[in-house]
């Protein structure tokens, strides 16, 4: 089928289901096998030997932390609507992250001069360094921060990236739109600034429906698919987008440490894709009306949300996105307000995570950015008024009703700046 002149919606409908009319089957196949039977031994041990080294053998798939067909399927779907060679699927998105940065360190130039002294002394391995952006979802501030997987980290500020590269920079990382902030980075002057080295963008916010980076010069893009993709709050999940090159290596990591997507989590996945631009459209519209009733709200100080005015002052929505997606966040007096606040609620969910069907509403500096250091959270302005919302399917009025009742009983409660 030729893919890339489809739209995106008609992709999202048929993508990875390419084999179901030669199976004679309607539905996607749900395959729990955790092994497969080797009726040629010889054949089984090339299919693993192929595998282990982040290859594909779908038609002998040998043990199912190599392959798995409804993973497969999936995989091939989200690659599609990526405009991407390949995906490469895992059990979260932090799992997925952590995939990105060993494989990337696999590319860290072994040092000679580390090898002298006695043989079984020497430690051959370069450190490696990545250069990211901040803000990051608060997971991966903490995972790149904590040096645990022997990366060092440079900090950057969007047009500081090239400054901060080093001979041995492996991989830039930049979010957009950034966790919490809804901080947009121009993903094209990322990938000038990166000089050749790979870039990997969280897309997690935008999802294919509204941001294509790879299309914008990124090697990789990478979904928590626990979000937008799954989009009903009930599945964990990681993808990252890419090219044959990086995802063999991220498949390679994926088969040593274990971090596969369970077929019942990727059958879920692929069964909501293609409701995914319905659902990520008409939680957009709830967004733009909730965002700016609260830009009009005396007790709130301040929102970001790029679909506002003066929120996209670089103007990529329209351009490197295809609109302001579905998340706010909103500063208020202080944490008590914003305390009471999400415990007033009687429909919005106050619960971390997002991109469900449900509204969801959090508190960064309390709960998902918790784990990063203070110089993160002043940096970014994650700060104990800010509340994150993440827009779901129900009615805008309903909404904004329950929304602004929790507002007013903050406001009697705590005071408010005006
Ligand atoms: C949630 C999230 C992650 C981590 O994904 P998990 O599926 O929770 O492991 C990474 N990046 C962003 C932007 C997220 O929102």
């Amino acid at each position: 089928m030729p893919h890339q002149a489809l739209s995106f919606e008609t992709m999202a409908v048929h993508a990875g289901r390419e084999d179901l009319a030669i199976l004679g089957v309607h539905a996607l196949p749900l395959d729990l096998s955790s092994t497969y039977p080797l009726h040629d031994l010889a054949r089984g041990g090339e299919s693993l030997e192929l595998m282990a080294m982040g290859g594909q053998d779908k038609h002998n798939p040998v043990y199912s932390r190599l392959y798995n067909p409804t993973v497969g399927r999936f995989e091939e779907a989200l690659a599609q609507l990526e405009g991407a060679d390949e995906s490469v699927a895992f059990a979260s998105g932090m799992a997925a992250m952590t995939a990105c940065l060993l494989a990337a360190k696999q590319r860290v130039p072994v040092s000679e001069s580390g090898a002298s002294g006695s043989a079984h002394c020497a430690r051959s391995m370069g450190g490696g360094h990545v250069v990211a952006v901040r803000p990051l979802y608060g997971g991966s501030d903490h995972l790149i921060a904590s040096g645990m997987l022997g990366l060092e980290v440079s900090w950057a500020e969007p047009d500081g990236i090239r400054e901060a590269l080093r001979s041995d920079t492996v991989l830039v990382i930049a979010e957009t739109p950034a966790n919490p902030t809804l901080t947009l980075l121009d993903i094209e002057s990322v990938v000038v600034q990166a000089c050749g080295v790979p870039v990997l963008v969280d897309s997690t916010f935008a999802t294919p429906v509204l941001q294509n980076p790879l299309k914008l010069g990124a090697t990789m893009v990478l979904h928590s698919a626990t979000k937008f993709i799954g989009g009903h709050g009930d599945v964990l999940a990681g993808v990252v987008a890419t090219n044959v090159e990086w995802a063999t290596e991220l498949r390679k990591v994926r088969v040593i440490t274990g971090s596969v997507l369970h077929p019942l989590a990727a059958y879920l996945l692929h069964r909501g894709l293609p409701t995914l631009s319905l659902r990520v459209r008409a939680a957009q519209e709830g967004a733009k009306f909730i965002a700016q009733k609260l830009k009009d709200h005396p007790g709130i100080k301040e929102v970001h949300y790029p679909g506002l005015e003066g929120g996209d002052p670089k103007g990529l929505v329209g351009t490197q996105m295809r609109g302001p997606g579905s998340l706010i966040a909103f500063e208020v007096e202080n944490f008590d307000f914003a305390s009471t606040v999400m415990g007033s609620l009687e429909l919005m969910t106050p619960a971390v995570s997002l991109g469900s069907v449900d509204t969801l509403i959090q508190h960064p500096a309390a709960l998902t950015h918790r784990v990063v250091s203070a110089e993160s959270k002043a940096h970014s302005g994650i700060g104990p008024g800010l509340l994150r919302l993440s827009v779901g399917l129900e009615n805008p009025e309903d909404l904004w009703a329950d929304l602004e009742q929790a507002i007013v009983k903050a406001m009697a409660k705590v005071g408010t700046h005006a």
